[in-house]
């Protein structure tokens, strides 16, 4: 099989997002909305839900309704210094992605200040090639194939040749249905069809992944 390009997700992919992070930025995207848009807390919180089903992420609902500034938003919902006291991640991370050959790719819904402060105080900010966040995608986040394509087209890759890691399965199906390999990270038992590998945790990736992805020509 040719040297494949890695495609990471990094909010519960390379680091364990669910244990606090997204708890802390969904308390600072509330707060904004209190605070700069005249809300109440649960005015705020019903209009995030409404927003998170129809467009997938609160900043689309906001951009397009209430008018606000994108980069402001992601500042101020994202304040490093109160997100590291919650970033959790394997101790084996920075092996894992040593050990795997091929190019890597960060391609996530976040803003890139944030993915890339987790990266380097993960330590592996300078195993990835290139990160691609909220900005850079030019706000069409996953599973928009926009993004994805946006993506591909400035790294000049073939989507054959790329895998995408992920614990979503939306973002999955939109990656395989563009021509990706995927491996979902889930605990899950059982699998869809667009999912080629699952894995419980990243560090099984290099056992679980070269012997069982379907071989792309
Ligand atoms: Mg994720």
């Amino acid at each position: 099989m040719p040297v494949p390009t890695w495609i990471f997700d990094l909010d519960d992919t390379l680091h364990q997002a669910s244990l606090g992070i997204f708890a802390h930025i969904s308390r600072m995207m509330n707060l904004y909305m209190e605070r700069h848009l005249d809300m109440s807390e649960e005015e705020a919180r019903q209009l995030r839900l409404h927003y998170w089903h129809r467009y997938g992420a609160t900043l689309q609902g906001l951009m397009r309704h209430h008018d606000v500034d994108a980069g402001h938003f992601l500042q101020e919902t994202h304040v490093l210094d109160e997100l590291y006291r919650w970033l959790q991640w394997e101790p084996t991370l920075r092996a894992t992605l040593r050990n795997l050959p091929g190019r890597k790719i960060v391609l996530s819904n976040g803003p890139q200040h944030y993915i890339e402060g987790l990266l380097l105080k993960m330590d592996v900010r300078h195993q990835f090639a290139a990160c691609y966040g909220m900005e850079k995608m030019r706000f069409r986040p996953k599973p928009d194939r926009r993004g994805f394509r946006y993506m591909l087209q400035a790294e000049r890759l073939d989507p054959a040749r790329c895998i995408m890691v992920e614990d979503s399965l939306p973002n999955l199906y939109a990656a395989k249905s563009l021509g990706m390999r995927t491996v979902w990270i889930s605990r899950q038992c059982r699998k869809p069809a667009f999912v080629d590998v699952r894995v419980n945790a990243l560090s099984q990736l290099l056992r679980k992944c070269w012997s069982a992805l379907p071989q792309q020509h």
